[in-house]
């Protein structure tokens, strides 16, 4: 038969019996495996001093529990090899009829482990409602769980593509929003939103907040948490309270604990004053490409007046030939049909030109269409011709094949080939055999690039210098050409630089690889 002593070995945890005066009676396995004493050196000792049981007033807790039969609670204590373990023990205390103390015998098990999780759980969660309140971004939690409950089935009923299918299904885009409510929200969300309290936004769902124009970005955090992204960073607009667009830069943060809630953590900063700085920015880099490129006519004048006159000219001596022609005893109608066809041909070459110094003229918002780089690079060696021919350049024109059409402004670009083209005559205004290269490529990884290369003085700096505003050499320069040829060239994503060139000197203009449509986008 089992003794009392096999029983108590087979429950897992400690179970110890003492004495009134706190002396180890039993000591069972689990006691050996928690404090790593065996029974033979725990019987007969103070439970207390051997396991350096840390409280203000033991003996004052012993009599208590006496008193009242019981005591349960935390303690902390030592093991054998001088661990501290905090350990969750209960006492059930026995005595004599008289009432004096007999024994007390005490289970126990080690808590440590669950108590530094949830130290550490009470810490995160503590640092995580602090960054929420105090950080100078608007944070709100949202609930999420009934809009993944719509989205889950997606995937069964065969969707592969949800950002696809969410972006032709806007009514359901729209459903998910309704059913997405707001939980929380820090005290720079009341400012963002323009709420007086909190319950003005709590329990709203954040359809109320979305215009249609940002749905694309809702889907791509709804795609996001789906796909199990940590976070998502974009720019997007939003309502606020008093139905005023606000353009924010829009955070999604999935982490996995507030996966596991069920919530997900939008944050968003009002970046309305940067957005307007930009504009004013680009404005003011606008008007002053203008008035670089209003400039840059002012120098080509003569050369235009010129390219101008000779069609008209033509026109004139036409015009004289048919009257000669008309006032002949038999005239000549044929002839006079020949000149008129010619005359007509001489005016749409004029007003070609005009056309195009207009162009160059106007003020015009800056406007992205896709073009042909090589395209821009012929109209502009045809608006030069006439300079070109007057300074006896050489062009050498080599233009890729199969260039990719870009995105481009198509002023702009030309209004850079022109500036590195004028520069490029300038600097070989003193050589004998003037020679403009320009030369286009498509580059080993998609992107499109441009070289304008010439053999005059060469640079007469630090390649990186040039493209300072107000940067000149020149007596008569502005030093503005290549500062706004940079800052069109960087709006379009591309870059530019400058090298030495043996001789003179090759600047390299490169654009972004378009953007390939993939299979199964939206
Ligand atoms: P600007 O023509 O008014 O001087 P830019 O910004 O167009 O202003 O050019 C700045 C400077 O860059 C020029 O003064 C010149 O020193 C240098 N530079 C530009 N193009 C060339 C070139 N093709 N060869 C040598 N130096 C050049």
């Amino acid at each position: 038969m089992a003794t009392q002593t096999d029983i108590l070995d087979l429950v897992h945890e400690s179970v110890v019996t003492c004495d009134a005066a706190g002396t180890i009676m039993s000591w069972n396995k689990g006691s050996e495996l928690l404090y790593g004493w065996p029974r033979s050196a725990a019987l007969g000792r103070d439970i207390n001093q051997l396991l350096a049981t840390r409280h203000d007033n033991i003996g004052q807790l012993q009599r208590q529990a006496f008193a009242e039969g019981s005591w349960e609670g935390e303690l902390i204590r030592s093991t054998a090899v001088g661990e501290e373990r905090v350990i969750d023990v209960r006492w059930t205390t026995e005595v004599e009829p008289d009432g004096t103390p007999l024994r007390i015998i005490e289970t126990a098990r080690d808590v440590s482990q669950r108590k530094a999780t949830e130290d550490a759980l009470r810490i995160s969660e503590y640092r995580y409602r602090n960054m929420f309140q105090a950080m100078a971004v608007a944070f709100w939690e949202v609930d999420f769980t009934r809009v993944g409950a719509m989205l889950i089935p997606l995937r069964d009923q065969g969707v592969t593509d949800l950002r696809a299918y969410l972006m032709a299904n806007r009514d359901f885009v729209r459903t998910t929003m309704q059913r997405a409510e707001v939980i929380d929200l820090n005290v720079n969300g009341l400012a963002f939103f323009g709420a007086e309290t909190r319950d003005a936004i709590i329990g709203r769902t954040i359809a109320d907040f979305w215009p249609e124009a940002s749905e694309p970005v809702y889907v791509d955090a709804l795609v996001a948490t789906m796909s199990r992204q940590p976070h998502i960073v974009t720019e997007t607009k939003l309502y606020r309270l008093d139905g005023a667009l606000v353009d924010v830069l829009f955070t999604v943060s999935l982490s996995q604990d507030n996966r596991k809630r069920g919530v997900i953590l939008i944050g968003v900063v009002d970046i309305s004053a940067r957005k307007q700085a930009e504009a004013a920015l680009q404005k003011v880099q606008t008007d002053f490409a203008h008035a670089a490129r209003v400039s840059m006519l002012g120098e080509l004048t003569a050369s235009i007046a010129h390219e101008v006159n000779q069609p008209l000219a033509a026109i004139a001596t036409s015009a004289a030939a048919s009257l000669r022609w008309l006032a002949a005893d038999s005239p000549d109608i044929e002839e006079v049909r020949s000149l008129a066809q010619r005359m007509a041909a001489d005016a749409r070459r004029a007003s070609d030109i005009i056309a195009r110094v207009r162009d160059m003229a106007e003020r015009r918002e800056p406007e992205r269409l896709p073009l042909s780089l090589n395209a821009l690079v012929e109209e502009v060696v045809l608006f030069l011709d006439h300079e070109l021919k007057a300074q006896n350049v050489v062009v050498d024109l080599q233009l890729g094949a199969d260039l990719p059409i870009v995105p481009m402004d198509r002023t702009q670009i030309q209004q850079v080939i022109v500036n590195l083209a004028v520069n490029a005559l300038q600097a070989m205004a003193g050589c004998d055999q003037r020679r403009l290269g320009i030369a286009t490529a498509t580059l080993p990884d998609g992107r499109l690039s441009l070289e304008v290369t010439d053999n005059g003085h060469g640079l007469l700096d630090q390649p990186n210098k040039l493209f300072e505003g107000f940067f000149t050499t020149k007596a008569s320069g502005l030093g503005m050409g290549l500062s706004i040829c940079r800052s069109i060239v960087e709006a379009h994503g591309g870059t530019i630089a400058a090298a030495q060139a043996d001789p003179g000197a090759r600047f390299i203009v490169t654009l972004p690889a378009p953007i390939i449509a993939m299979p199964g986008a939206a």
